[in-house]
């Protein structure tokens, strides 16, 4: 098997132009990077991530804080279906309105997203996004697809730690902005319509947050983070409006907000 991921990986790395093709990534990346690879790779970003106090220092403030957004994030990704892998929900404490997910079942939320939601349902559609990429295996592809494919060569099969953590550290530079193809925009989109509305939770909160941020800063908006206009708001918003018309199970606008316990929590950041 490791013969044959290693071939894997050194055909990808010889014909990179290709295969940034997705369709063909969608094919070969579980062999790349397969689930226990990607659980690996991921606790190790993720234990990077944490380390690196300067990029993504730790929001400590309010337990009370950490623990709803912990505790919601898990209640989301416990009603999804698609993928059974365990997840951590981390705050970051900066002003940016911004979230990731990395391979491995790992998100952050910047505690300036916390500040700019109104209600549980807005946080709960943004994490149940980020869920999304996680369960449909975009984190995972995109490492494979942009092609940083020495440096996993490096992690899985290298002995000298020091190179590893380098090669993680590339890995990480831009791992706050990383950019999904707009299909998969709106397939993580989909999956925080369904997610949400499984959870018992609007699944119109993602919506009226991308109304928000449309108001405030437009389509072409220059907010530097995950949200950053691809593709922009007002197509993602009339997409999903779609799916929710859809979806079965669906409550009115104003039922399951859910908003004075968000307010209460909003208070202790
Ligand atoms: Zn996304």
């Amino acid at each position: 098997m490791k013969t044959l991921k290693m071939f894997l990986i050194l055909t990808y790395a010889l014909f990179i132009p290709f295969f940034r093709c997705q369709s063909v990534t969608k094919v070969l990346a579980p062999y790349v990077i397969t689930e226990e690879d990607e659980i690996v790779l991921g606790n190790q970003f993720y234990q990077q991530i944490r380390s690196d106090e300067a990029t993504y220092p730790p929001y400590t403030k309010n337990s009370r804080v950490i623990r709803f957004v912990d505790s919601l994030g898990k209640h989301i990704a416990a009603s999804q279906n698609d993928r059974n892998i365990d997840f951590t929900f981390d705050i970051i404490d900066d002003d940016q309105i911004n979230a990731f997910a990395i391979p491995g079942g790992h998100v952050f939320v910047y505690r300036g997203l916390l500040e700019n939601v109104r209600n549980t349902s807005e946080l709960a559609g943004v994490l149940a996004h980020e869920i999304g990429h996680i369960t449909k295996y975009h984190s995972r592809d995109l490492l494979v697809q942009q092609t940083f494919v020495s440096n996993v060569n490096t992690i899985l099969f290298g002995n000298d730690s020091a190179s590893i953590s380098v090669a993680v550290t590339a890995l990480l530079e831009n791992m706050a902005f990383l950019k999904f193809s707009r299909d998969k925009e709106y397939q993580a989109d989909s999956c925080a319509v369904a997610y949400t509305t499984a959870a018992k939770i609007n699944p119109y909160g993602m919506n009226s947050f991308f109304s928000l941020l449309l108001d405030r800063y437009g389509d072409s908006n220059k907010i530097l983070s995950s949200f950053s206009s691809h593709p922009p708001f007002s197509d993602r918003i009339k997409n999903a409006q779609k799916i929710i018309e859809k979806t079965s199970g669906v409550p009115s606008k104003n039922e399951w907000l859910f908003e004075e316990e968000y307010l209460e929590i909003k208070e202790l950041l």
